[in-house]
């Protein structure tokens, strides 16, 4: 599949976070041996620690860090990025705007020290927000990043950071991989705080209101706007087969699940798995995003014969049952991802 062996060295950067935790776990398990992990956070803080993986506390702004990162790497996975859900990039459009930083110098890095693949986790943000603007949605397909209208800071610094990909390919001849994900969720990922996204988040308030006796949910927005969710497998799995194919190099492609649902049937996905049945509270002065976004996989299914397929359904109760431990220890005192 790869010219990388698997004792070649892979990087994974912002493996203390959801996905890079979840990929450097995949890669393990799958019989890699020789794995580094990279992250800003301070290692009690990774949501997931695998056996075995050299991990490292280094900040990738800073191009001597990505230097030392990168160092002997057959293979570069960029997951690292300042970002969050609907309520953080709308809010913290800067810090969106400077992870830029962090995809400049690894990629830079990573072609010194002379990697034969890099990956970059792009976003369906990248997409023409004027496509965006009704709930019944088409699905976007890659062609729709252009005439460019990205989401203002974070869709803007993936779009430019997909072209640095492209052109490292063109001008400098390292295989790049970009792969647009579509709302990635499961277990291990964020669930509270402020930087959680809409599945993590209603499976949180459903099992608080079943805690304390509510009878009310809190929902951004009118319920109306779609979206589609990837489970973390899916993702992981979907990776692996974009950044080994050398019919992708260089091409931007959408890794995501064609599932549509709004977020008022999200909800009762999760009132379901909960046992119960909450009143609606629609906050309409709440950061929404778009009125609705899916992806369309024809691309994916047509070169790689594969699209991300765990029904939402199955995904969130696993999730869900995550969170729920999570909410249990917390109350307990005990220490949680976040
Ligand atoms: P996450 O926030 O859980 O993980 C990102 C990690 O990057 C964090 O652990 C963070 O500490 C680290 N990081 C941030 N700045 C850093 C720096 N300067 N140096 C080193 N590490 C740094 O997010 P995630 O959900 O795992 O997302 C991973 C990637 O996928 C990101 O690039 C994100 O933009 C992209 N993405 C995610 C989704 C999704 O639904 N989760 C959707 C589209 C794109």
């Amino acid at each position: 599949m790869s010219e990388t062996q698997k004792g070649g060295l892979i990087v994974v950067a912002g493996a203390g976070g959801f996905i890079g935790g979840a990929l450097v776990k995949y890669f393990a398990d799958r019989g890699w041996t020789r794995i580094r992990a990279v992250d800003k956070k301070p290692l009690p803080e990774w949501y997931q620690r695998v056996p075995n993986v050299e991990c490292l506390c280094l900040d990738l702004s800073d191009q001597a860090n990505c230097r030392r990162a990168c160092e002997g790497a057959s293979e570069v996975y960029n997951l690292a990025a300042d970002m969050g859900g609907m309520g953080f990039i709308e809010r913290f459009r800067i810090e969106c705007l400077r992870s830029v930083l962090i995809n400049t110098h690894m990629i830079e890095a990573a072609c010194r020290a002379g990697a034969q693949r890099y990956f970059f986790s792009s976003s369906a943000c990248v997409y023409n927000t004027e496509l965006q603007e009704d709930p019944d949605v088409r699905a976007l397909k890659e062609s729709d990043a252009y005439p460019a209208m990205a989401e203002r800071g974070y869709g803007w610094e993936k779009l430019f950071s997909e072209m640095f990909c492209q052109e490292y390919w063109h001008e400098r001849g390292m295989k790049t991989a970009i792969a647009r994900f579509h709302n990635v969720y499961g277990p291990f990922g964020t669930w509270d705080g402020g930087r959680e996204k809409a599945p993590a988040a209603i499976c949180r308030k459903v099992i608080q209101a079943k805690d304390r006796g509510g009878d009310s949910i809190e929902i951004w927005g009118d319920g109306k706007q779609t979206r589609s969710f990837m489970y973390i497998d899916d993702c992981t799995r979907g990776v692996d087969l974009i950044m080994h194919s050398d019919d992708l190099i260089a091409t931007p492609i959408n890794l995501g699940s064609g599932e549509l649902v709004s977020i008022n049937e999200l909800v009762s996905i999760a009132e379901e798995i909960g046992g119960v049945k909450l009143r609606r509270e629609y906050r309409l002065d709440a950061p929404q995003g778009v009125a609705g976004r899916n992806s369309d996989n024809a691309m994916i299914e047509q070169i790689l014969g594969w699209q991300p397929a765990t029904p939402l359904s199955e995904g969130l109760a696993k999730t869900y049952a995550w969170i729920e431990g999570q909410y249990r220890d917390r109350k307990a005192g005990k220490r949680t991802v976040c």
